[in-house]
């Protein structure tokens, strides 16, 4: 299963082009040229999108959940046989290593395929009995047409994520990958069709966010939009979708504090914090870019820390050694740098690092490159400690008491995640219950059970994704009401 040159949209079981026949250039960032070219869909593609999954819904919602499950396991089967080929296609589209898309991102894929088309066999809805007089039960049916929208830094990951409970669920879908990071939902695509997943169950329809993205979510009759991306295009979106009745599910950014205790386990910690901090170049929304250390272990920290970061590995996204790749595109670059800056600006002592970006040799040279950057002795208001960069770039703080540390933790707008690390486990529970935030982890990092409920409160969010969750949002309860 090779990536092509011409990525095609994916509507009515076919691979086309825009009907404008236009398309956008599509960059490998590790040697920032463009490689391939995407359709530049807009409306009207989306309106045969949304014309093919109208027709499909109503096969696709009465066929059985024993049959969906059945397409959408081969679906699974097909991604996994197809490993190799799918990680290649990822790192090369956003610059992360192989070896990160072969172990995480693209299990992960059909990970969530096959757990939502298991998961449909086990949902069931409620009943309420009214003794002597009715019964009440509640259906639980598909949307109808929903939409998904999802973001460039986990693709394929996120992708289905969104799409596999909404199929499951016996909708029929809509859906754009980002511009930046398409390749892999065209790899799906055809996927889809080797499946034998019906003509216009999913349709793939690729393109600009602000275009054919807000072409999905001012359809007036796609239902519901799943969507995760940046607060700002989710307040937009919100803007549109919430004043036409949609159903809404919204994972946005983070700022997600680490907090570490003295007591904790220092080893492990600091293996994790490294990981927590620069997986994937500090590009997932759950990493923690604000640690907050207690003052005894602080400086035994820092030292630790920035020997350990000093010592990752950037570059060929296809080394073994390589920790870290290529940033997933040069306006993203530019903004960690502006990000950098502004550090600098503020006070920041930058501990390791720089504000240029690495400059590789041969095939590499004009990649997007950065070395991972660590900053302290910025004040917790500051923006680079309220805003999200969403870059390789952490800032370390000493705190002295629990209470001065959740006052950071919850500082600002956000609330996605959280990390604590303590052996106190009644410390544990009481910093879990303070935190503002939908997911704490304690003494460990982005431990995933898909089943967990997922997604933030404040800035981060509306709703959440995950197991029945997930089953829930993409199905309307309707409630029956028998008089006997
Ligand atoms: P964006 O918000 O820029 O884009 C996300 C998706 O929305 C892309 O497919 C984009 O298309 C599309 N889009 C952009 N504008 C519109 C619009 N007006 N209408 C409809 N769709 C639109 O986010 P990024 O791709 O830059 O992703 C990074 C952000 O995602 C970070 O803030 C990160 O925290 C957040 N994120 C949140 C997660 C969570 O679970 N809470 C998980 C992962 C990331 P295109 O790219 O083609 O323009």
């Amino acid at each position: 299963m090779s990536p092509d040159k011409y990525i095609k949209n994916y509507i009515d079981g076919a691979l086309v082009p825009a009907l404008s026949t236009n398309y956008i250039d599509n960059v490998n960032p590790a040697i920032g040229q463009v490689y391939s070219h995407i359709p530049d869909s807009d409306t009207d593609d989306v309106q045969r999108a949304y014309e093919a999954a109208e027709r499909a819904f109503p096969t696709w919602s009465k066929m059985g959940m024993q049959k969906r499950f059945r397409i959408l396991a081969r679906l699974a089967d097909i991604i996994e046989q197809n490993l190799d080929d799918f990680a290649a296609a990822e790192s090369i589209d956003s610059g992360k290593p192989f070896k990160t898309a072969l172990s995480i991102d693209i299990p992960r894929a059909h990970q969530n395929i096959r757990f939502f088309a298991t998961a449909i066999l086990h949902f069931a809805s409620e009943s309420h009995h009214m003794e002597g007089e009715a019964v009440n039960f509640t259906l639980r049916q598909p949307i109808g047409i929903v939409g998904c929208i999802s973001p460039w830094n986990l693709p394929l990951y996120l992708f289905t994520w969104k799409i596999a409970p909404a199929l499951a669920a016996g909708n029929c879908v809509v859906a754009k990958p980002s511009e930046i990071t398409p390749m892999t939902a065209y790899m799906l695509s055809k996927a889809c069709i080797e499946a034998g997943l019906p003509n216009g169950v999913l349709n793939i329809v690729h393109g600009e966010g602000p275009k054919a993205g807000q072409a999905i979510i001012e359809h007036p009759k796609i239902k519901a939009i799943s969507f995760t991306g940046g607060t700002n295009t989710g307040r937009k979106i919100a803007a549109t979708a919430a004043p036409m009745f949609k159903k809404l599910s919204l994972e946005l950014g983070g700022k997600n504090p680490n907090i570490i205790f003295a007591d904790c386990d220092f080893d492990q910690m600091i293996l994790t914090t490294l990981r927590s901090s620069f997986s994937n170049n500090g590009q997932i929304c759950l990493c923690g870019s604000r640690i907050y250390v207690e003052r005894p272990i602080y400086e035994r920290f820092k030292e630790e820390f920035v020997k350990k970061t000093q010592l990752m590995k950037v570059g060929d996204p296809f080394s073994e050694v390589t920790d870290l790749g290529a940033i997933s595109s040069k306006a993203h670059l530019e903004k960690i740098i502006n990000c950098i800056n502004l550090a600098e600006v503020e006070g920041g002592n930058m501990l390791c690092g720089s504000n240029e970006p690495l400059r590789m040799k041969g095939e590499y040279e004009q990649g997007y490159f950065l070395r991972p950057v660590v900053f302290e002795g910025l004040p917790i208001d500051c923006r680079t400690n309220q805003e999200e960069i969403f870059g390789p770039v952490v800032t370390i703080t000493p705190f002295d008491t629990e209470e001065e540390v959740l006052a950071y933790a919850n500082s600002t707008d956000y609330g996605l995640s959280a990390t604590v690390w303590t052996k106190d486990i009644s410390r544990a529970q009481r910093i879990s219950e303070s935190l503002q935030a939908g997911i704490v982890w304690v003494n460990c990092w982005l431990l995933r059970d898909l089943r967990t409920p997922f997604g933030g409160v404040k800035h981060s969010g509306v709703g959440r994704e995950g197991g029945l969750e997930a089953l829930r949002f993409f199905t309307e309860p309707k409630n029956v009401c028998i008089k006997y």
